[in-house]
Formats: structure tokens, sequence, C-alpha cells
């Protein structure tokens, strides 16, 4: 039966290993074109924009200290560079459009309509409502576990995982919060955020869902399971961060990550027969469906709401379950911890 799971798991990972392409709309030499013009006149066609003028004659700008400051000069290119991105896209998918073709990627990303500045509102609005989602279920786990389930006069409960969903509460929350910005306002710096953090906490889930599955209990065996994993995460977000942003690379590590922790959850559900394994398996097959929605994913529908905004609005309830899940696994681990003691 295991040798069925890994031959399937193989399966799927090549599979999807093979569909994925980098951005064709910023390769196109008219968009890049625009672009370059548009940083150095300020004007995307005829928009223009007011913060691509950064004043060459210092003198002008005495009274206003801040207009001379670092952080404002590089906000202002920031910004700039943001909307001459926007309005060349807008420009060349109105052109594509009026001869024929479908919308195509810039960035890595859909070409989107903006919401009061918001450059993605339906994903942000989903990102926030996981993040709340998060933090509800992490609250009720530490009310449960500080509250409920410790013995009287007992600093601390049974439960041997307590500090590993506490850093992946942390994690989520952090991972969710720049998942927001990223879709607020997509820059350079939002851009690494949130995609380092949501490698980082994809890395610290998969040792959890091994330590977990595999009831590795002691430290020098949970650093050692741990170690060779946290590397490899680190070393890949330096690589994003510092060597090269390649989506295509990182979209195949963050698909092989969450493949197989779901694999690892599900195989584990299965043989372990925990009371609560119904909804390990809501989370593994709700998880492996909307996964779907990011690979094949589709332009937005009215400039709003695309694959990647529907993938955020699934892992909401998905949420939900998953930390009923993680307290009904700490009401088990204390429950066969004390009928040991007893
Ligand atoms: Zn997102």
């Amino acid at each position: 039966m295991a040798d069925l799971y890994w031959i399937t798991f193989l399966v799927v990972l090549f599979c999807l290993v093979g569909t994925f392409d980098a951005s064709a709309g910023d390769a196109d030499p008219l968009y890049r074109a625009c672009f370059d013009q548009c940083k150095k006149t300020g004007c995307a066609g005829e928009t223009c924009f007011l913060h691509c003028k950064i004043p060459l004659d210092a003198s002008s700008s005495d009274d206003n200290w801040y207009l001379k400051e670092p952080l404002y000069l590089w906000l202002k290119q920031a910004n700039c560079q943001s909307d001459c991105q926007y309005h060349c896209m807008l420009q060349r998918e109105k052109d594509r459009a009026t001869h024929g073709f479908g919308p195509v990627k810039y960035h890595g990303k859909w070409p989107f309509k903006r919401v009061f500045g918001l450059q993605e509102p339906v994903s942000v609005a989903f990102s926030v409502l996981n993040l709340a989602m998060h933090f509800h279920g992490w609250l009720s786990f530490f009310m449960l576990i500080y509250y409920k389930l410790r013995s009287k006069g007992d600093e601390k409960t049974c439960y041997n995982y307590t500090c590993l969903w506490h850093i992946y509460a942390f994690l989520s929350m952090n991972s969710w919060l720049w998942s927001a910005v990223f879709h607020s306002r997509d820059m350079d710096f939002t851009e690494k955020l949130d995609y380092s953090s949501a490698v980082a906490l994809l890395g610290f889930s998969l040792i959890i869902s091994i330590l977990r599955s595999f009831s590795v209990k002691n430290e020098a065996a949970r650093v050692l399971v741990a170690a060779p994993l946290l590397a490899f995460t680190v070393t890949h977000i330096l690589y994003l961060n510092n060597y090269q942003m390649d989506y295509g690379w990182n979209m195949k590590v963050c698909v092989v990550i969450a493949v197989s922790q779901l694999l690892i959850w599900a195989i584990w559900a299965g043989i372990s027969r925990h009371p609560s394994r119904w909804k390990l398996w809501a989370v593994v097959v709700g998880g492996g469906l909307a996964m779907l929605l990011e690979i094949y994913d589709f332009p937005p529908y009215q400039g709003l709401v695309d694959a990647h905004a529907l993938w955020h609005a699934t892992t909401i309830p998905l949420t939900y379950i998953w930390w009923s899940f993680i307290k009904d696994d700490a009401k088990f681990g204390t429950s066969n911890l004390s009928k040991k003691v007893k």
C-alpha cells in the first residue's frame, strides 16, 4: 500500500513540475519599451505620474528636508516603477485584446484592476481573513493548552508538540500578513517578504508533519530531522532574495514541499487511526484540490477574481478545520499520556 502511495506521489510531482512557465507579459519587447520609457520620462503613453519626476534642481526643495531623504526618494521611485508597470500593462493588454489575444502574466501575475489603490483587492481581503482565522485558531489552541489541559500545580501540559504549533501559528500569521501587503502593492521588497515568509511557513510545516506523524519526541532526533530541512529552506530563501527571484523554480520547490506534507499527513491519517483523522483527510483533500487552482490558474474574472484569489478563499475554511484537528490532537495526546501515567 505504501509503495502505491510513493508511486502516485512521484507521478503527481512529475506531472506538476512540468506544467510551469515564466511570465510572458514582461518578456514582451513592447511592454519593456513602454516600461523603460516610462521610468525615464514619467509617462506611460498619455498617462503621466507626478512621483516619477525627481527634481534635478535640489535648491527648489530646500524648504522640505524630507524631499531629499533617501527613504522618501526610494519610496517615490518604487511607486513610480509600480505605476509604470501597471499602466504599461493596461496599455499592452488593451492592444492585445483588440488583436484578439487573451491576457498574459506580468512579473508572475495576471493583469488586475486596482481598487482603492489595492492591486488585488480580493486577494488582500482573503489574506486578511486567513490571518484572522489563524489568530482565532491559535488563540483557542492557547486557551486549551494553558487553561483546560494543564493539570493542577503543573507548569506544562503533557502534549509534546505545543511549542512547534506556537511557531507554526507565528509563521502562518506572518505569512498571511505579508501576503496581504504584497497583494496590496507589488514591489520588490513586498514580493520578497511574501515569498520568503511563505517558503519559511511551508518548510516548517513539512518539519512539523514529519515530527508529528513519526511521533518524534526526542530532542536530538528532532534536530536531526529539522536541520537539513531548515538548511534547505534558509538556502532557498537566501537564493530568492540575494541571487535571483526565479518564479518557476520557486513554484517547483513550493509544490514539492506542499505535496510531500499532504501525502505524509494522508498516509499517517490512514495508518494511525487517529480519532480526528477525518479532519486531516478533509484538509488534505481540500488542500490538494485547492492547489490545483494555484497550478492550473486562469486570468482574473472582471480583472478582479482569479484562481489565486479563489485559492486564498478555500484556505479559510481549511484553516478552521486544521486548527480544530490540532486542538483534537492536543486533547488526544494528553489523554494518551495520562492513561500511561495511571
Ligand atoms: Zn497570494
